[in-house]
Order: C-alpha cells, then structure tokens, then sequence
C-alpha cells in the first residue's frame, strides 16, 4: 500500500440530496438533462498527490501524473513540508501546478525565484506546520517572509 494518496480534485457544489426544486426532480429530456440546458461540464479537474511525503516523493508518481495531464487534469502535490526544497523541485519536475504546504520552499531562494517565475500558487497551511512538527510555534512561523 501507498505511503501516499493520490486524489480526485472535484468541482461538484452543493448538496447530493435532491430537494424539490433540484434539477433531478424536475422533468429530463431524453439526453437526462432538463430540456434547453448545456451539457455537463466534468466534474473532476484535477488530480493531487499528498501524504507522509518522507515515505514517498513524486518520481513514483511521473507517468500517472503525465497520463492526467494528457487527459486535461491539472496537478496538485504536496511537498517540502517535511521534507526540503529538493521535494519541491521534484514535484515541479513531475508536473505539479501548485504544491501544498511547501514550507521549505523560503529556505531556497533560488526555488522561490523559479516558483515566482512559473506562478506557481503555494497551498500554506501554518496549522498542518504546528501539527506535523515542522514549525514549533505561529510566532516563529517563517510564513511572512513568502509575502
Ligand atoms: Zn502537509
């Protein structure tokens, strides 16, 4: 079994209880939808990559990464919170659009310039930091100097 998973990133909103007034109560053309509407847009877009990154990094991951890409997902992975910026660069390397908590990326400054470079967003999470040890306190949390 995987030391990391990898997941679905869904577009799909509200409720899967049909209510009264949901598009599955009302009356459907032949196609399933209600008459006169578009078609449906997919509901996945994308796939991420997360877990115990010290247990497994990205490489393991680059052909089915190229296979989602091919098909039109975007990719997500998390990487450098636990591990350092090397993660990060792997993680670009196989593909990865934005990368998930990514603390060590500040303690390279080379792979922030090439992160700015790209526009690659940062998904920060200074309570997943505290939580998995990486950072002891908000106080010395090094979060600012990303801005
Ligand atoms: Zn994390």
């Amino acid at each position: 079994m995987s030391a990391v998973n990898a997941s679905w990133v869904s577009r799909s909103t509200g409720s899967s209880t049909p209510s009264a007034t949901s598009p599955s109560r009302r009356r459907r053309g032949s196609s399933g939808r209600p008459p006169n509407s578009a078609p449906p847009t997919p509901s996945i877009v994308g796939i991420g990559l997360g877990g115990d990154e010290r247990r497994a990094g990205s490489e393991p991951f680059r052909a089915l990464f190229a296979e989602a890409a091919r098909a039109g997902l975007r990719l997500t992975n998390h990487a450098g919170e636990t591990t350092g910026p090397e993660a990060i660069r792997e993680a670009l390397a196989i593909g990865s659009e934005r990368i998930g908590h990514a603390l060590s990326a500040v303690k390279d400054f080379h792979l922030m310039q090439d992160l700015k470079e790209r526009a690659t967003p940062l998904e920060l999470n200074p309570t997943s930091n505290l939580r998995t040890g990486v950072c002891p306190s908000f106080a010395v949390h090094p979060l600012p100097p990303v801005f």
